[in-house]
């Protein structure tokens, strides 16, 4: 099972960095109207990083841990600022908690989810309302975990974690700023999606449509 996790997390890395492609204009858009404008190019910049690191992997020998670890100092080579260290700390626990675990099942992808989200939190000191990406991964994985507890199905599972990111990227727009580059624009930053969430919920969604 070792190789087809990995692998499976590897497309999960593919499918991330083309759905990043695809809305890399928008995001970038998002950024500008309440950040420097640049956080298509650099999501961009990071998952080419990402699986470019991946590329250089063995998948048949490597482990589902190894292939977060080398996704995350791929991500962190690429992208020195402030999305950079979160995503690599984010995936570094993940890492972690995926050590000596072989199969991606439901309980594993739960603690993939809670691990991203709490690297997140704890690298950035942001809490949720703060408007950033972590009102997608938090909720993420609180309905992870809510849908593992009530013994759910996959589909049931992956649909409860996506309509929570989506949920938790739609509901930035309703807050104010007070972390990163937006807190200067502060009560300016409210209609506005923050981009981070909304590039957040882009990859749960690819973490869903792969494992
Ligand atoms: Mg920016």
């Amino acid at each position: 099972m070792s190789e087809s996790a990995a692998r499976a997390l590897a497309t999960m890395f593919e499918r991330m960095s083309r759905a990043i492609e695809t809305e890399k204009d928008h995001l970038s858009e998002l950024d500008g109207a309440i950040g420097d404008g640049d956080h298509g190019i650099t999501m961009s910049i990071g998952f080419k990083a990402v699986n470019a690191a991946l590329a250089a992997l063995d998948l048949d020998a490597a482990s589902p841990s190894e292939v977060m670890s080398t996704a995350a100092a791929g991500f962190l080579d690429a992208v020195g600022a402030s999305t950079g260290p979160l995503y690599a700390t984010g995936l570094r626990r993940a890492a972690q908690v995926l050590a000596g675990r072989e199969q991606l099942d439901l309980a594993a992808c739960r603690d993939m989810l809670a691990a991203m989200s709490e690297g997140i939190r704890d690298r950035g000191k942001a809490q949720r309302g703060d408007k950033t990406m972590l009102d997608v991964w938090l909720p993420a994985a609180e309905a992870a975990a809510t849908a593992v507890a009530d013994g759910r199905s996959k589909r049931d599972f992956w649909a409860a974690v996506t309509a929570a990111a989506d949920n938790g990227a739609a509901a930035t727009a309703t807050m104010v700023a007070t972390k990163g580059r937006a807190a200067r624009v502060r009560e300016r930053s409210l209609g506005h999606l923050d981009p981070g969430a909304a590039s957040a919920a882009m990859l749960v969604r690819a973490m869903a449509e792969t494992l």
